[in-house]
């Protein structure tokens, strides 16, 4: 009974559907059962994992091994994923960069590459949109991409930038995350052919995603990886220590190593080196800004639990 490679592209009632390595291009996939021998280790198989399989006489499988995971989202439950694609409108809901942070914050905490998406830049040009819509392109630009940050502008509704996007997704396992009504469910609907979400903020009234009861799946596209469903667009600060946050901004990370004090926190100390950055205005008031804030709610939490 030989053994094979592939990964789990889709987990429905039980089942793993595994795409061979070697078929990748073919789509097909062989419908697994899991070995019950991860369940008495307290593992469990998520799509995006890479496994080893063997075939079984009627032509389904068997998961006889996973292989180790580069990383692991909560949600959407997919193993992994090396690209999150960070989505924000300019406008329709207002760009929000203390949220903005957020999301990145989360993202390089997972160990995830982030890249910046500014969707709907057709508003630009709609009348009194046009001001704010500019405003926050201008601020994402300058803010982010001189940090090293990737920075794709795009527009489902004129198809713009669509295609640039779908390059860089090239080799990856990628998932989009950002709040809801920014536009996700619209770029991978332009990104997927046939993919067809459901595309409408309102239906998260009842504070549940419109997603929730959909099964994750990851499509091929172009040579790479897309979970077709949103990740994580609420966010809050459970799993990460105070110790971390100034790890997940980059260019804190960077000059740490610069403070006088090993531990510094870059809030007060003498001979930070973040802190004198942050006066020079070589790092965003914005950043720093965001970054004392998430401590206070960290702080808080703490106290709170
Ligand atoms: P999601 O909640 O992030 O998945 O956002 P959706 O894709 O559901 O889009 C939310 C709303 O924004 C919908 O009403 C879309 O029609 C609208 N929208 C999405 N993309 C664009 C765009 O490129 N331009 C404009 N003007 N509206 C868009
Ligand atoms: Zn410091």
């Amino acid at each position: 009974n030989s053994e094979a490679k592939g990964r789990i592209v889709k987990a429905l009632s039980g089942y793993y559907y595994v795409l061979p390595q070697e078929a990748e291009s073919s789509g097909q996939t062989v419908q697994c059962r899991a070995r019950g021998v991860f369940k008495k280790r307290g593992l469990t198989p998520l799509v995006g994992d890479d496994v080893v399989y063997t075939l079984t006489e009627n032509g389904e499988g068997t998961v006889e091994e996973l292989l180790p995971r580069f990383s692991e989202l909560i949600r959407p439950p997919v193993a992994n994923v090396d690209l999150a694609i960070l989505v924000f409108s300019v406008t329709e809901p207002s760009l929000n960069l203390q949220l903005l942070d957020k999301f990145l914050v989360h993202i390089e905490h997972a160990g995830i590459e982030p890249v910046l998406c500014l969707s709907k830049q057709d508003l630009e040009q709609d009348g009194g949109e046009t001001e704010e819509a500019a405003v926050a392109i201008e601020a994402v630009n300058r803010i982010y991409t001189a940090i090293g940050y990737e920075v794709y502008g795009t527009s489902s509704r004129q198809g713009v930038g669509v295609e640039a996007l779908h390059d860089r997704l090239k080799g990856h396992v990628a998932v989009f995350a950002g709040q809801s009504g920014v536009g996700k469910s619209s770029l991978l609907n332009a990104l997927v052919p046939g993919l067809d979400l459901e595309t409408n903020a309102i239906s998260n009234r009842l504070g549940r995603g419109k997603h929730t009861t959909r099964h994750v799946e990851l499509v091929e596209i172009g040579g790479g990886y897309v979970a077709d469903t949103p990740g994580f667009s609420q966010l809050d600060f459970t799993e990460l220590g105070i110790e971390d946050l100034g790890y997940c901004f980059r260019e804190m990370r960077e000059l740490a190593p610069d403070c006088k004090f090993r531990a510094c926190t870059h809030v007060h100390e003498p001979g930070c080196a973040v802190l004198k950055a942050v006066e020079e205005g070589t790092i965003a008031p914005s950043r720093h800004q965001n970054y004392l804030t998430f401590m206070t709610e960290m702080k808080e939490r703490k106290r709170r639990y």
